[in-house]
Formats: structure tokens, C-alpha cells, sequence
């Protein structure tokens, strides 16, 4: 079974947001138009407490943009974003959730950040999301969402590494582009790691001949 994993789009990701990408308003159409194609739809929701090793404020003298180290790993040090319970965490209000079948939180460990939404940033600890794909057969993943270059990228890195047909709907992301050329690298990174890049209106088109 194939299933539409969305990525992050949460308010603060939006413009206006505390940690806006570029036009990320512009993937909420695109998720609310592929969502008829699926069965089964799940959502990662990035959903921080407020005292978060990603944050630049919880480094004394760090700086949003720049590079430290969190437990042992390199860490980006962002802006307070998507706060568990704030409004900036909460899903677009205009995109469709009617039919999602799963919400999956992650980023809840204040010592580690979770860009994939199946592992987190040191592939310590899983989400419940490879658990709950696997308990309903899904072998083919659809990924989208906010933001190309981080959360969408170690997503579908990670699908491939999961064993499942991965795709990338291209016109469904949106990126940071912290240094200029990230999001073409991170999209050519994923074609390299056997990511198949698809667009909306190629899937929505596929899907129909299949009716
Ligand atoms: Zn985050």
C-alpha cells in the first residue's frame, strides 16, 4: 500500500513563523490536492519543549544559523519554533486533516533534534512512524512538506535505508537554503539514495489510470 507522509507543515514553518521557509504556505494546496490519491495519509508534527537542545537560546552566547554540537552531534542552532502546546506547532489551519491517519510527534528530546520523522537526528531513538506503516503493509512512501533541505531530506533518506519505494513530490516542498544551493543538493542527494522525484500533477495523473 502506498502512503502520503506530509513533513512539518506547521505555522511556524509558514511565513510569518518563527522558523519560516520560503513560501512554505505554498505546499498546503499541493498536500490538500495529492491527499485524494490516498488510503493512507500520516503527518510528522516537529513538537519541541521549550528548553530545546536546538534552540540557539538554550546556548549561552549561540547564535540562530550557527553550527554547534548537541550530545555529541552537530547541531544548526534554530530560533524557538514549534513549542508543544504554542500555536506555532499547531498544523496549518488551511490544510485538510480529515482523513490523516497518524500524527507522529518528534523532536521531544530536549538532548537531540529529529529531522527524519523515523529516527531522530543520531538514530538513537525510532518514532512510531516505521512501526505504524509496517502494522498496515505500506511498502511505498509519497514525501512532502517543509522543509527540503532538513526534515523532508533525512525523511526520505531514511524511507530508502526502511526498505520502502520511496518518492519525492518536488512541487509539495519548500526549503531553507541556509547556504544557497542546499535544496538542489538535498534533492540531488535524495535521487542519489534511489529517491524517485515526482511531481503533484504526475501522481494525481498516475493515480488516475490506475482507476
Ligand atoms: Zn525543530
Amino acid at each position: 500500500m502506498d502512503a502520503l507522509i506530509l513533513i512539518d507543515i506547521q505555522n511556524d514553518f509558514l511565513p510569518g513563523g518563527a522558523l519560516a521557509v520560503p513560501d512554505g504556505d505554498q505546499v498546503i494546496d499541493v498536500a490538500n490536492r495529492v491527499r485524494a490519491a490516498f488510503e493512507m495519509i500520516a503527518a510528522t508534527q516537529d513538537w519541541h519543549p521549550a528548553n530545546h537542545g536546538s534552540f540557539a537560546s538554550n546556548h549561552p552566547g549561540g547564535e540562530v544559523g550557527e553550527l554547534a554540537e548537541l550530545d555529541g552531534l552537530p547541531q544548526v542552532l534554530w530560533p524557538d519554533h514549534c513549542i508543544q502546546q504554542s500555536l506555532g506547532a499547531e498544523f496549518a489551519a488551511e490544510l485538510d486533516s480529515s482523513r490523516w491517519s497518524r500524527v507522529v510527534p518528534k523532536g521531544c528530546d530536549v538532548n537531540v533534534d529529529s529531522y527524519s520523522g523515523f529516527f531522530d537526528n543520531g538514530q538513537r531513538a525510532a518514532t512510531e512512524l516505521h512501526d505504524f506503516l509496517q502494522s498496515i503493509d505500506v511498502d511505498a512512501v509519497f514525501v512532502m512538506g517543509l522543509a527540503t533541505d532538513y526534515c523532508v531530506k533525512f525523511t526520505a533518506l531514511d524511507a530508502v535505508k526502511l526498505g520502502y519505494r520511496t518518492h519525492l513530490i518536488l512541487d509539495g516542498c519548500r526549503g531553507v537554503d541556509l547556504q544557497p544551493g542546499d535544496i538542489e543538493r538535498a534533492v540531488e542527494e535524495m535521487r542519489n539514495a534511489g529517491v524517485a522525484i515526482t511531481s503533484s500533477s504526475e501522481l494525481m495523473e498516475r493515480k488516475e489510470n490506475y482507476r
